[in-house]
């Protein structure tokens, strides 16, 4: 067997005890002679396997009781959708509501241009007048907000948010597509999280929701029932037949994570992978990390070859990169450069590989 070091986006590398426990359990899994792809989800052998998967979330992210967790389906951009038209309904013949938006990069925008078709949008800052390579400052929600949505982790640019913005009375949501999981959160601050579970947590096709019940409420008839939250709720995210083998990977993953040592340990393996990457970058007249320090991503990770050529000589490490076994290196398409995507599955050996094969490279192009 031959396994690569796969620094894409998303979807991601999975940890390989998840992967070889599924092939285990491919044909029969828990005895019941069937794979979980044929069980019904009705079936009293699913229902152990979404409740312990919804159990393990709760209890590796700090989850309150006070807060529902659904598995959807349609991505983190259903979501882009589904927040406004759950969270600023408005009925027929009553003003739209008013709701704020930080745009940090490419995902942040497009939740906003979603949003802009159901509420009144105000983007109340914006970090694109330098690339989105840093977190703006975050400017007072408006009172009559019905939600102030962030972009905890912006995976295209590599950027984070250094700290959990107060907004106050004003639920605050956050798109955590690419960094549920990477680091401790407190639940409680946020009105409503959402994360496609490609990048940290299990194969695309399921969407994690976490949010508080109080905010789940009656939306106007006009909305698709497979887009409405108080229905997925009320139906255990059962209303019709759920992502079934994607939830089964994901509690998979969590029982991974409990394994290694829960959360807290898993952060700090993150830190220690991200230190080791930044510190590099910052040292070497090589290459260059773009994004200011204070709001530096610890799971995407962009960086560039300095001076002139230097686009030409991304093309050839990039390849080169992979042809070594570093897989996936190329930055998004909209910004170039490289980026190394470290979520959690990426062990510190695929960080310390890629650091030795960059020294390699700069020794035989440095100028
Ligand atoms: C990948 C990503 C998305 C889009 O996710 P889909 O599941 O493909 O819709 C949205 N937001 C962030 C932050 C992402 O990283």
């Amino acid at each position: 067997m031959k396994r690569v070091f796969n620094f894409a986006a998303g979807p991601s590398m999975l940890p390989l005890p998840v992967l070889e426990r599924a092939a285990r359990e491919m044909t029969d899994v828990d005895g019941s002679g069937q794979s979980v792809m044929e069980m019904s989800h009705r079936s009293k052998e699913y229902k152990v396997i979404i409740e312990r998967a919804e159990a393990l979330l709760r209890e590796l992210m700090g989850i309150p009781d006070s807060y529902g967790v659904l598995f959807l389906q349609g991505g983190g951009t259903a979501q882009f959708a589904m927040v406004p038209i759950n969270l600023a309904y408005q009925r027929e013949g009553q003003a739209r509501r008013k709701v704020t938006y930080v745009d940090t990069g490419v995902w942040a925008s497009k939740a906003a241009e979603e949003a802009a078709k159901y509420a009144e949008v105000r983007i109340a800052a914006s970090s694109k007048d330098r690339a989105y390579s840093y977190i703006p400052a975050a400017p007072a929600p408006a009172p009559d907000d019905a939600y102030y949505h962030i972009t905890f982790n912006n995976t295209i640019v590599g950027t984070k948010w250094p700290s959990i913005p107060d907004t106050g009375s004003v639920p605050l949501v956050s798109d955590i597509s690419s960094c549920i999981l990477s680091e401790r959160l407190d639940v409680s601050r946020f009105g409503l999280l959402y994360a496609g579970a490609q990048k940290n947590l299990g194969p695309a096709g399921v969407t994690v929701v976490i949010l508080r019940k109080d905010l789940i409420q009656k939306v106007p008839d006009w909305v698709p029932i497979m887009f409405r939250y108080d229905i997925q709720a009320e139906n255990g995210s059962m209303y019709n037949t759920p992502p079934c083998y994607g939830i089964y990977i994901i509690k998979l993953v969590l029982e991974w994570m409990k394994d290694q040592g829960g959360l807290a340990v898993v952060e700090a393996r993150n830190r220690e992978k991200a230190a080791l990457l930044y510190d590099y970058l910052d040292n070497s007249s090589f290459f260059r990390a773009p994004v200011e320090k204070g709001s530096r991503s610890l799971m995407n990770v962009p960086f560039v070859i300095r001076g002139e050529g230097g686009k030409e000589l991304e093309d050839r490490f990039v390849k080169e990169a992979a042809a070594a076994g570093l897989v996936n290196l190329a930055g998004h398409r909209l910004v170039g450069g490289m980026r190394a995507s470290i979520y959690n599955a990426m062990p510190i050996e695929g960080v310390r590989a890629l650091i030795d094969f960059m020294k390699k490279f700069e020794g035989a192009n440095g100028r």
